[in-house]
């Protein structure tokens, strides 16, 4: 396998750490955003996970000369419909913070009991290359939202995502056991198994 050019195309430093660690070891120069400033910034357009995480990857791919992964995530509460959804990220409006994001949550369900406290993280990442899409691929995880924060590892909601099986919130879990049960380790291994074959053909 040729060593090949990789960007990771996000600015979030959660996601940059969580994302390297998943690509480890695989025979790729990993390139972040901020080696680029000029390369212009993507207004995110769209309904969906998979749109925005393909718009995202098509802008990017058409000014950058390797492979580029994007991808787009977010939290989706039952009760509430779906949201944040996409819009996770300014969920509390201009300014947003993830303590002000999750401020907001707390707030919207305040005084439900666990039953509706029901919700997933979602996560699509898209490989794209030369300004074309390749592949697009997801991973969810389903949880509860807690009535206050719990942890400090993470970012955004983690510190109020509380996965019943480990009977911990995201942000108490250490990044390595993070990545085997999250909806962005679910989505890049699978994207990494379809990765090692396309970069064996290159
Ligand atoms: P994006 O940059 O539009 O994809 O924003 C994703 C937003 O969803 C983040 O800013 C977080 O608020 C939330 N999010 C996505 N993945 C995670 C995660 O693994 N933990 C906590 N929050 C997440």
């Amino acid at each position: 396998m040729t060593e090949q050019r990789l960007l990771l195309a996000t600015t979030n430093r959660g996601k940059v750490r969580e994302l390297r660690k998943l690509l480890r070891g695989l025979p790729l120069r990993i390139e972040g955003l901020e080696k680029y400033p000029g390369i212009g910034k993507y207004r995110e357009i769209g309904k969906t996970f998979e749109d925005i995480s393909r718009g995202k990857c098509l802008f990017y791919s058409r000014k950058y000369p390797g492979l580029v992964l994007a991808e787009d995530s977010g939290l989706e509460v039952e009760v509430l419909g779906g949201r944040p959804g996409v819009r996770s990220a300014r969920f509390s409006g201009p300014g947003a913070s993830d303590e002000k994001n999750i401020q907001k949550l707390l707030k919207l369900l305040e005084g439900m009991p666990s039953s509706q406290r029901r919700a997933s993280f979602v996560c699509v990442a898209t490989l794209g290359g030369q300004g074309r899409l390749i592949k697009s691929f997801r991973g969810r995880v389903r949880g509860l939202i807690l009535t206050e924060p719990d942890g400090k590892n993470g970012f955004g909601y983690d510190p109020v995502f509380y996965y019943p099986p480990l009977r911990k919130s995201f942000a108490r879990l250490r990044p390595e056991e993070k990545n085997l049960v999250s909806h962005r380790g679910r989505a890049l291994r699978k994207l990494r198994r379809f990765l090692e074959g396309y970069l064996k053909n290159k």
